[in-house]
């Protein structure tokens, strides 16, 4: 049977999910899995499927929906810009890109300025990087190995984790250092170590590859995909210092992190330090309409003030996608949002310090607000992690099993490289969480069942 894809056609289930399997090609998989859920709606940190079981949204889908699904205020807020103007090009000056860029400038630490907007993380990725090299002359570009920095040529070439493998040839220029990773220190933390304290390593790689070659260092202050790693107190301003004395611009990666997802309004702010330029998406608008940022200086605002600036989107400020930032920021000032995110954060501390007590799988618990991660291991003294690095097949299966059994009770979470990634929506509940902890008791049980 033909299927007629009109908008007024009414499918069955079975229907979407075979014209899904068999016309959209989804991110990361081989096209011949088994039928994708289909999912009927969504409200806060709440989702369903077409046979209405409820899972708790304990991902924010692809950690971009802060203020969880459906907020009805930022719905509103698309369709009234909708229903004034949906679209002019980048060119023109519109009201709702004009307000949110300013509302940009205002929160975003010290002197960042001007904005350029795109459709995401890996856009923005891309344009900061071009920028840099525009602004300094330089070409060569520093990025960390255990990094994701979007899936576009340029930003998959930032990229440390191996995904880039598949793009291969990458973009050339991109030299790259190791992280703060303490956990697993690639240098074997030594005390004091260059790695971890960020600036003595950075230097070293600098004296082999020209320091005044480098246009920038590129990093997520918290390693989100790869780790939800924390760097130690000092670690970002040594890098600072570093990038300061050899006039190196500082890119700081918040696509993630960003807009409370740490518990402050952005993850730097823990640490008080500013970049040249900060990238950001995701939870600048919850994904409701695709947006990304390049906030950059007063310094290269300036130079933009004197020189072309060579990018451009068609979709660049889309107006539905500004409104949809605007109102989310605002929603985030009236309802406390960060501070809930710090609240529930604490409470979700608690829950998982309990958790430690008796699962013998969790080797460490990393986060702050709602950006935590369990690292699971089968020996907590060796460290020896619970599935080995980028594994698949039989070697992923004691993770695969884990995020599939907290799917069948209700729980949606990701997880990779032995790391279940714990990134719920900033609007979440304190019964919310206790829910998710009582899920989460039951199915680490399939890890300590590995312990060795
Ligand atoms: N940068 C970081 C830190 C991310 O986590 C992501 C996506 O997960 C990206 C960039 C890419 O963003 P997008 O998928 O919107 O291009």
């Amino acid at each position: 049977m033909t299927l007629v894809a009109t908008t007024s056609a009414v499918w069955s289930g079975d229907e979407i999910r075979s014209a899904d399997r068999e016309y959209v090609i989804h991110s990361w998989s081989k096209q011949s899995g088994p039928n994708a859920k289909l999912i009927s709606g969504a409200k806060g940190s709440w989702f369903w499927d077409s046979e209405g079981k409820r899972y708790l949204d304990f991902q924010s889908q692809l950690v971009n929906m802060n203020l969880g699904h459906q907020h009805p205020r930022l719905v509103a807020a698309i369709k009234e810009q909708a229903d004034r103007l949906c679209y002019v090009g980048p060119g023109f000056a519109e009201s709702s890109r004009a307000k949110l860029a300013a509302k940009l400038a205002q929160i975003t630490p010290g002197d960042l300025t001007m904005s350029f907007f795109t459709t995401g993380g890996a856009a923005g990725n891309e344009n900061a990087v071009r920028l840099a090299r525009h602004v300094t002359g330089r070409q060569k570009i520093v990025a960390r190995y255990r990094s994701y920095h979007g899936a576009t040529a340029g930003a998959m070439s930032l990229t440390g984790d191996p995904r880039r493998w598949a793009a291969e040839p990458a973009v050339p220029g991109v030299v790259r250092m190791f992280d703060p990773y303490t956990y697993r220190c690639p240098a074997g933390h030594p005390d004091p170590c260059p790695v971890c304290t960020g600036g003595p390593h950075l230097e070293e790689i600098l004296q082999y590859e020209n320091p005044y070659e480098v246009a920038a260092v590129i990093l997520e202050p918290v390693t989100g995909t790869n780790g939800l790693i924390y760097p130690g107190e000092g670690y970002l301003q040594s890098i600072r210092d570093v990038c300061d004395k050899y006039g190196i611009l500082l890119i700081f990666d918040e696509v993630m992190a960003g807009f409370g997802r740490t518990g402050e309004l952005f993850a730097c702010d823990h640490w008080g330090v500013v970049p040249d330029i900060l990238v950001t998406a995701k939870g600048l608008n919850s994904g409701y309409v695709p947006l990304g940022a390049v906030t950059v200086s007063a310094s290269i605002s300036d130079w933009l003030r004197n020189n072309k600036f060579w990018g451009g989107l068609t979709y660049a400020g889309h107006p539905l996608a500004c409104a949809s930032g605007l109102a989310s920021l605002e929603i985030m000032e009236d309802e406390g949002v960060v501070a809930n995110a710090r609240l529930q954060g604490e409470r979700l501390d608690a829950g998982l310090r309990r958790l430690e007590q008796t699962h013998s799988s969790i080797g460490e618990i990393r986060g702050r607000g709602l950006f935590y991660g369990l690292e699971l291991v089968v020996d907590r003294r060796s460290r020896r992690p619970l599935t080995p690095f980028n594994a698949v097949g039989d070697a992923a299966l004691p993770m695969s099993r884990l995020v599939k059994a907290a799917m069948e009770r209700g729980l949606f979470l990701s997880a990779n490289n032995s790391i279940v990634r714990l990134t719920p929506p900033l609007v979440i509940t304190a019964d919310e969480i206790d829910h998710a902890l009582g899920i989460l008791d039951d199915v680490l049980t399939i890890a300590d069942s590995y312990y060795e």
